[in-house]
């Protein structure tokens, strides 16, 4: 965390272009505990508009008034979307340097939250208990997070329900990796309200829960379609690969691995999830798919949003999605994008588990929003496994999410470890659910105190 965060609180960090907004800077005892006369700030902005072509630094000097408590206040509006420096003077001497950032109206909207698509409990084959998963991430700074257990949609329930009594500040999508007979390919379904594995007979989902409807569907307001039966599944399976080779599908293009995975996609999609293409230039055992299946399901891209940053472990072949985003940006097509950790044992023994991160900018921490808001392609993967952090996404997003890793999250992170270490406890019966509500609640707080919304 950077010098200058111990020193002074500003807030909030975040707020709209063209709207008056009043900032407090509140020392923080670092030297000072309390402000007293001849402060001034001076904000520079570095105007970097759309469609400009002059760039120019201005500088605006704002006068400051103190309260009662020694905080500071001053009033800004900025014309542009960009981060702004604020130069905090004594008598004109520079003290100290802060940053703000001011986002268009559509961003202004929306909060930024880290989440992971992508993860693994026990239930599958990965080290930790479904709420033990969750609560290790609370305590790493996710705000939200979907269990994608191998071939199973009901560890995601089970994480669900073990917090059901409390009013924790992490959301738990419901969600599964997609494992279908006919492809090797790993799919995610993430968010979506009833199982795909679960579709079909062959499947972990379907053995380990016995037909238990309600293992299989998010609450019970919600109808899954019946289960097919396995020649059901195989003809509708056939019926996708006709059309898929009628469509001009490459002759070097496994036609039937294609036709399952688009399948798979529709399928997440009618459950209203996210279909997320996993992982997808791992160069392993793992989901091998040759260049030119590749290439193809770029072109067709039947999928929601690629994992463009998947696991910290894998970091060449990381850095081959991100190569593959950007080629495809060449080629006109923009896809939405999410970072995962993929991991399989999320405690701090493990120093590749928390690298990875999908930073979401949506309305409201919950399913829905979330989802939508990938789609949309308002969210960037993030790779924090160096010091010098690494996103793939829109430009627009990286200038914002950076700014975010570097002057919000460092704060947020605290507030995440205090309510992931009271989770913990809560899972092993040694909180109570009104201990927990009673951090929490303070999440909520440090939100809308540092993002402004309009
Ligand atoms: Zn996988
Ligand atoms: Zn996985």
């Amino acid at each position: 965390m950077k010098k200058e965060l111990y020193q002074y609180d500003l807030y909030p960090l975040v707020f709209p272009v063209g709207v008056a907004t009043e900032f407090t800077i509140q020392p923080l005892g670092y030297p000072l505990t309390v402000f007293g006369e001849g402060y001034t700030v001076a904000v520079y902005s570095r105007y970097l508009a759309r469609g400009r072509e002059e760039e120019c630094i201005r500088r605006t000097d704002i006068p400051c008034t103190v309260d009662e408590a020694g905080r500071l206040h001053f009033t800004y509006t900025a014309a542009t979307e960009c981060e702004h420096h604020v130069s905090l003077r004594l008598n004109d001497k520079p003290q100290a340097d802060l940053w703000i950032y001011a986002v268009e109206e559509d961003l202004a909207g929306r909060y930024p939250l880290r989440g992971d698509l992508h993860t693994h409990s026990c239930r599958s084959d990965a080290k930790q208990a479904p709420a033990v998963v969750c609560a290790n991430y609370r305590r790493r700074g996710y705000d939200f997070i979907v269990l994608t257990d191998h071939g199973r949609y009901y560890p995601s329930l089970e994480a669900i329900a073990a917090f059901s009594e409390v009013k924790t500040a992490l959301n738990i999508l419901p969600g599964e990796e997609v494992h279908l007979p006919g492809t090797t390919v790993h799919l995610v379904n993430a968010g979506g309200k009833y199982s795909v594995n679960g579709l079909v007979p062959a499947l972990q989902q379907y053995s380990e829960t016995k037909g238990d409807t309600d293992k299989r569907r998010l609450d019970a307001t919600v109808t899954p379609p019946p289960i097919r039966t396995m020649e059901q599944y195989e003809a509708e399976i056939a019926a996708v690969e006709e059309q898929v080779k009628a469509a001009g599908c490459p002759a070097n293009v496994n036609s039937h691995s294609y036709a399952v995975c688009r399948w798979a996609f529709d399928r997440i999609r009618e459950a209203e999830g996210l279909g997320v293409w996993a992982h997808f230039y791992w160069a392993d055992e793992l989901a091998p798919a040759p260049d030119p299946f590749i290439y193809y399901m770029m072109e067709t891209h039947p999928f929601d949003a690629i994992e463009a940053l998947g696991g910290a472990a894998k970091v060449h072949e990381n850095g081959f999605q991100a190569a593959l985003y950007y080629d495809e940006y060449r080629h006109g097509r923009v896809h939405a994008v999410v970072g995962s950790t993929d991991s399989h044992d999320y405690t701090e023994l493990n120093p590749g588990s928390a690298h990875c991160c999908t930073l979401v900018f949506a309305e409201k921490n919950d399913r829905k929003s979330i989802v939508q808001a990938v789609k949309d392609r308002y969210s960037v993967a993030v790779d924090t496994k160096q010091p010098e952090f690494r996103l793939v996404g829109e430009f627009r997003l990286q200038r914002y999410a950076t700014f975010l890793l570097e002057n919000y999250f460092p704060l947020h992170d605290r507030q995440a470890a205090m309510d992931g270490e009271m989770l913990c406890r809560y899972v092993h019966g040694d909180a109570t659910a009104e201990e927990v509500d009673l951090v929490s609640a303070r999440a909520e707080k440090l939100l809308k105190k540092y993002i402004r919304t309009k």
